[in-house]
């Protein structure tokens, strides 16, 4: 997903700061940051908390405070990312960055920054097993497939009653997350994170399932995502994969627990 550039605006308030504390509060360097420039930094540095790995070792080995590994990692997230969160807020962190220095400190994210946040955070003693990425995952309740009922073209409600959770199955992983129905209040159509029953005029309904679904319906309480069925897709029609070998291998590619803390199980029967 790309962003689009934010037009400079004219109303003042926009750019008006809300940074964690005002310079005269401020007791380290990243509490001037406005607050989603300050939230993106945070997901930044436990993301790439490897790079402190790399940095450490490095530094190990010389004298030096800091390295290349986290001045470019400032260097990157000051340049491409801040600037580029939606809305106001790249504006927000840019308009910061002109007005640099006037109070005797800087509003931009520097190696510095990024030290002092990795210790708050508890990055620097910690050590992923491997350099990769450490993801985290935010989840996301998973939405109605369109925003108005398919039919009769009316703003879907959400229906009455407790909101039930599913597991949504990643290709390497597996998280839980509610499901957000939608219900028309004409025609009681329930609208699911990957189809919409169509009335059929007496002949009962039949689901109409959407191509473009980010998750699709393995069986109850179960989705999986549109990238672990383009896998199983390209695994079993292309490289004539048993659908019980898939299941098996993702069964054992992690070990996931489900809502009774039983490991998390793949069937064959999911998968079609
Ligand atoms: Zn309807």
């Amino acid at each position: 997903m790309t962003y689009q550039p934010v037009k400079p605006s004219h109303n003042p308030k926009l750019y008006c700061r809300a940074p964690f504390r005002k310079q005269s509060e401020a007791k380290q360097s990243w509490e001037r940051l406005p607050l989603a420039s300050l939230a993106a930094v945070v997901i930044m540095v436990i993301q790439g908390s490897s790079v402190f790995v790399f940095d450490r070792k490095q530094r190990a080995t010389s004298n030096r405070n800091t390295s290349a590994w986290i001045r470019n990692l400032a260097k990157h997230i000051d340049k491409d990312v801040l600037p580029n969160l939606p809305g106001h807020f790249g504006t927000e962190y840019i308009q910061g960055t002109v007005h640099e220095n006037e109070d005797g400190g800087s509003r931009r994210v520097d190696h510095q920054m990024l030290y002092e946040i990795a210790k708050v955070l508890g990055i620097s003693e910690d050590e992923p097993p491997q350099p990769t990425h450490q993801n985290i995952k935010l989840p996301m309740p998973l939405m109605p497939v369109v925003y108005e009922c398919p039919q009769c073209h009316e703003a879907l409600r959400r229906p009455r009653g407790n909101t039930y959770h599913a597991w949504v199955i990643e290709p390497s992983s597996a998280y839980r997350a509610p499901v957000f129905l939608g219900e028309c209040p004409h025609c009681r159509g329930v609208i699911f994170p990957d189809r919409f029953g169509q009335d059929l005029g007496g002949d009962g309904q039949e689901d109409v399932y959407d191509r473009d679904a980010p998750v699709i319906s393995i069986g109850r309480g179960r989705y999986a995502s549109r990238k672990l069925a383009q896998m199983l897709s390209a695994c079993v029609a292309t490289a004539h994969l048993p659908l019980s070998t898939f299941a098996t291998c993702w069964n054992l590619s992690g070990q996931f627990s489900d809502e009774n803390g039983d490991p998390l199980k793949l069937t064959h029967k999911h998968m079609w």
